[in-house]
């Protein structure tokens, strides 16, 4: 295999994306003995929010504590979760940061008190760094700067490899044979400025869409960070600390939902960490630097000055929905096709809660781990194969006149960014979002596609697109407030929709229940939705 001249390369493993589930992914490919390729649209270690801040695991060590994690989180997140699974992800996570720890030589600290690791925390730059160089020492072949585009399917209609371009060497194509790929190319949050997720526009979403794949809990995408109105640092963790003011300085409250209200209705929302205990105001800084970083380059002291809030969607990222899973090796509902990471449905272990803040990290050292073991037994049995064709898509076109992408990127930001589209959502609101989506999925194989630099623009105009359009089919079945999905028009939650909802084809959205009360790991019974499938588009 070659690094980055080759265009051709033929792997057991292929990994899409280079972030904590893409590189624990790719470390256990090649410790089961695979020929593993990992091609990311940045540079894997760098690319990605975990790359780009502090990354707070889901970490408890065994004993009765979990226990009690697991049924609180249960409940927290209406009921969708399953135990079974939180149970594994903990052990897992317990298991990864100890790898982390001896293989990669993490320095986590010591808590004097109790003697133990501080496994729960960790410096993403300095997580990621040894990420890179623990895959780069498993001997994966590591392409940067190569987005991929469309995965390739045999001659039985296995996933078996995937192309994409160098973006450092002209956009020169690279194709990828293998036997098993796994996908962790990360959420979408809808290019809305939130910290590092600028490579997260769902193009792992478009490509297993287009390979036939299952998703699920697509309406838990509603997730919003408070950030500096003149920054997309989404960092929240010490919103905890803030009292919320007016522009006239009359105090609003001091719990971010209270923020978030304000700001849904238009009132200028101002933040000021005054309930920080002023013997803590060093060792905040010293844990999260990056949060500091925006305030005090415009010279605010945010522990006595207030500063302007906005609210940035996070989309699937901080949230929940993604890839169905179909059972306990991270498998899809397409042969072949792994998944890990944000990129995968998130509700086995958060139900409809945001997985952000520490489950969605454990999440992807969890299910990358799995995915890679899985994937590398998959390539195992049946081998790189001899025949692979590219699936082909939306934005694949090199016409250098189809030049919509902007304005594609636009709608789709017109109906997932303001408050008003996705923190509080009505049928209304829904159905013209629907509309508009819809009818902009059937022009899109017209308007959408270029060379070079466009091209890949154009793929990730179409997947946020086919993003925008899940999510929007899945709320608008969800009639019920749960977990983050709130409907103002369903205020309530609904015993009878405790289950999970799949959304499949882009041709025309499909949404079904899946599984009752608990659901099950292995997909469980399934059932329609009555009156929820969508009639419009005709495109995948
Ligand atoms: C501001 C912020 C703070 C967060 N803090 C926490 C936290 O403290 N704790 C927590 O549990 N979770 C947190 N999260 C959630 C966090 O996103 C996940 O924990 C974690 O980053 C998910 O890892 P991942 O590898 O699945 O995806 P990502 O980290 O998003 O990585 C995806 C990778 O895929 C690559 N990629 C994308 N498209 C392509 C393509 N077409 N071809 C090839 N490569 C591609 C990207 O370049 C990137 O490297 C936070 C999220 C945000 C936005």
């Amino acid at each position: 295999m070659s690094g980055t001249d080759g265009t051709e390369i033929d792997a057991d493993v292929l990994v899409l994306g280079g972030g904590p589930a893409g590189t624990w992914a790719a470390l256990a490919a090649a410790r089961a003995g695979s020929r593993v390729v990992l091609a990311d649209k940045g540079y894997c270690g760098t690319s990605g929010p975990t790359a780009s801040g502090g990354n707070n695991l889901w970490y408890l060590p065994p004993g009765p504590e979990r226990a009690a994690a697991v049924d609180r989180r249960h409940v927290e997140g209406g009921l969708l979760s399953e135990p079974a699974w939180m149970h594994r992800v903990l052990d897992e996570t317990y298991r990864r940061v100890d790898d982390l720890a001896v293989n990669g030589r993490y320095p986590f600290g010591v808590d004097p008190e109790t003697g133990r690791r501080r496994g729960g925390s960790l410096q993403g730059p300095e997580y990621m760094r040894r990420m890179r160089r623990m895959v780069h020492r498993a001997g994966v072949c590591i392409l940067d700067q190569s987005p991929a585009l469309q995965l390739l399917i045999d001659t039985d209609g296995v996933v078996a490899g995937a192309t994409g371009v160098h973006r450092r060497q002209g956009y020169e194509p690279w194709t990828v044979r293998a036997g098993a790929v796994v996908l962790a190319t990360g959420g979408c949050a809808f290019l809305s400025g939130s910290f590092g997720t600028d490579v997260d526009t769902g193009d792992g979403h478009l490509m297993a869409a287009e390979a036939g794949a299952e998703f699920s809990g697509m309406e838990f995408s509603s997730a919003y960070a408070l950030a500096p109105s003149w920054s997309g640092h989404t960092k929240g963790l010490f919103m905890q600390f803030a009292t919320f003011y007016d522009d006239q300085g009359a105090r609003l409250g001091d719990d971010r939902a209270t923020a978030m209200r304000y700001l849904l209705d238009g009132v200028p929302v101002h933040a000021r960490l005054d309930r920080a205990h002023p013997d803590h105001r060093d060792l905040m800084r010293r844990s999260q630097p990056n949060y500091f970083l925006p305030l005090d380059k415009a010279g605010i002291d945010q522990f006595t000055e207030m500063y302007p809030v906005r609210a940035v969607l996070e989309g699937t990222v901080r949230g929940t929905g993604g890839l169905r899973i179909t059972g306990t090796d991270c498998g899809t509902s397409v042969p072949g096709l792994f998944a890990a990471g944000d990129v995968a449905t998130r509700e086995l272990i958060t139900g409809g809660r945001s997985g952000g803040g520490s489950h969605n990290g454990a999440w992807a050292m969890s299910s990358g781990s799995w995915s890679g073991a899985a994937a590398a037994r998959f390539a195992r049995q049946r081998g790189v194969p001899d025949a692979a064709r590219p699936i082909g898509g939306v934005g694949l076109e090199g016409d250098p006149d189809r030049t919509a992408t902007r304005s594609i990127i636009g709608l789709v930001q017109e109906h997932t960014l303001p408050l008003g589209r996705s923190f509080r959502r009505t049928a209304r609101s829904l159905q013209d979002s629907i509309a508009a989506l819809d009818d902009a999925w059937t022009v899109a194989p017209v308007v959408l596609g270029g060379r070079g630099r466009e091209l890949v623009r154009a793929r990730s105009g179409a997947a946020l697109l086919a993003v925008a359009r899940l999510v929007s089919h899945a709320a608008l079945a969800r009639t019920e407030t749960r977990g983050m999905h709130v409907r103002t028009d369903h205020p309530d939650t609904d015993p009878g929709l405790r289950h999970r909802l799949v959304t499949s084809s882009l041709a025309r959205v499909d949404v079904r229940a899946e599984g009752g009360p608990a659901g099950r790991a292995d997909g469980g019974p399934a059932g329609r939705v009555d009156g929820v499938s969508a009639r419009r588009g005709a495109n995948r």
